[in-house]
């Protein structure tokens, strides 16, 4: 049997690797939906490799270029024509959602597709930080499996194997610790965007690369975890582990831990995801603990990435203050990436704003 499953964002970067692990396993997978942004060169090159059966484009001055699009080429596709369509692809039985879709524009998506009974392919963090308990009450209430699409969350989830909450004693994420680990603090207030885009490890869309850079993006990872595996913040431990081989661990009450490791190459936590709980042959490129030789290991630097500190502190706090900061952090990137702002103010930006969040919530209860 085929595995039907829709990709929401194909033209991403978690989207177009999704796409790769579809294309080495043409036979495994029946492909119902595909939605894009406003990439519509790579969006039309999918619709003609893939045709999936139903597609949806956000941007809304491109539909009717779309439309006629299918129409030329004669593919079996229905465009979605309205502001609904993203909801009308989750809401569609199916095997599996992959929910690749960046900022809150994901959460009602993975909503709609929990509360029509379909797994989800969990590759956009605002979900979980942002209405975590929500999202996972309702997988709960729906018996919808979420897996995520993070190579950090895939590999706490892979190392869980059959073993139960109560046996978990920590979980520990790797960070990799980004371009500027070894930055001196001095220096900080010179960072361009261009050096912020430079991610020693990972090839990844721009927003999740500058929240590397700052700890932001190791600080939703561990809200993310707080949610996905139901576990205290206390016992979530992130370490920096600069080759980015390991990607999770998880300490087990009697003291033994379980690792998990492979290439720097999204495909393998795609795989797992796509193919679950089969395992199928791939071709990626695999590991040689001989080439690598060393693995390092170093606490967080709170001083310099003050950031991963507040998430954990927000996530604590609960509520609306992981949505905050959240928010204010992707308004803060989407400013620095059009060069408005510097490097430190995307750290001020998201002080400030949890500050007066604060604010006004103690305002509004005396
Ligand atoms: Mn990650």
């Amino acid at each position: 049997m085929k595995k039907t499953l829709s990709i929401l964002g194909s033209t991403g970067s978690i989207g177009t690797q999704a796409l790769d692990v579809i294309r080495h396993f043409k036979d495994r997978f029946d492909l119902i939906a595909l939605t894009a942004g406003k990439n519509i060169a790579l969006f039309k090159k999918q619709l003609i490799e893939f045709e999936p059966k139903f597609a949806y484009i956000q941007s809304k001055e491109h539909i009717d270029d779309i439309q006629q699009f299918i129409h030329k080429e004669n593919l079996n596709t229905t465009l979605c024509p309205n502001n609904d369509g993203l909801s009308i692809i989750a809401k569609i039985p199916q095997d599996l959602v992959v929910i690749a879709l960046s900022g809150t524009i994901g959460i009602k998506a993975t909503y709609d597709a929990i509360q029509a009974g379909n797994d989800i392919g969990l590759a956009c963090k605002e979900v979980l930080v942002s209405a975590g308990s929500h999202i996972m009450e309702a997988s709960k209430q729906k018996g919808v499996k979420i897996h995520p699409v993070d190579s950090e969350h895939a590999a706490l989830q892979q190392c869980l194997t059959n073993n139960s909450n109560s046996s978990i004693n920590k979980m520990i994420i790797t960070a990799s610790g980004g371009p500027f680990w070894k930055l001196e603090k001095e220096k900080f207030n010179s960072i361009t965007l261009e050096d912020a885009l430079q991610h020693p490890n990972w090839s990844m869309g721009k927003k999740i690369t500058v929240d590397s850079s700052t700890f932001v993006n190791k600080g939703l990872e561990v809200i993310e975890a707080h949610h996905l595996f139901n576990i205290d913040f206390d016992d979530i431990d992130v370490v920096v582990h600069r080759q980015s081989i390991i990607h999770g661990l998880v300490e087990f009450i009697d003291g033994n831990i379980l690792a998990h490791l492979s290439s720097t190459d999204m495909r393998f936590p795609i795989q797992y995801v796509l193919t679950y709980p089969e395992k199928l042959h791939s071709t990626w490129p695999r590991l040689s603990l001989t080439q690598i030789k060393k693995l390092e290991f170093f606490e967080p630097d709170y001083d310099r990435f003050p950031l991963l500190k507040v998430a954990y502190d927000v996530g604590r706090k609960g509520g609306s203050y992981p949505v905050v900061f959240n928010a204010a952090n992707e308004a803060a990137v989407t400013l620095f990436l059009a060069e408005k702002i510097t490097y430190l103010d995307i750290q001020r930006i998201i002080m400030k704003s949890l500050e007066e969040f604060n604010h006004d919530l103690s305002l509004s209860i005396s």
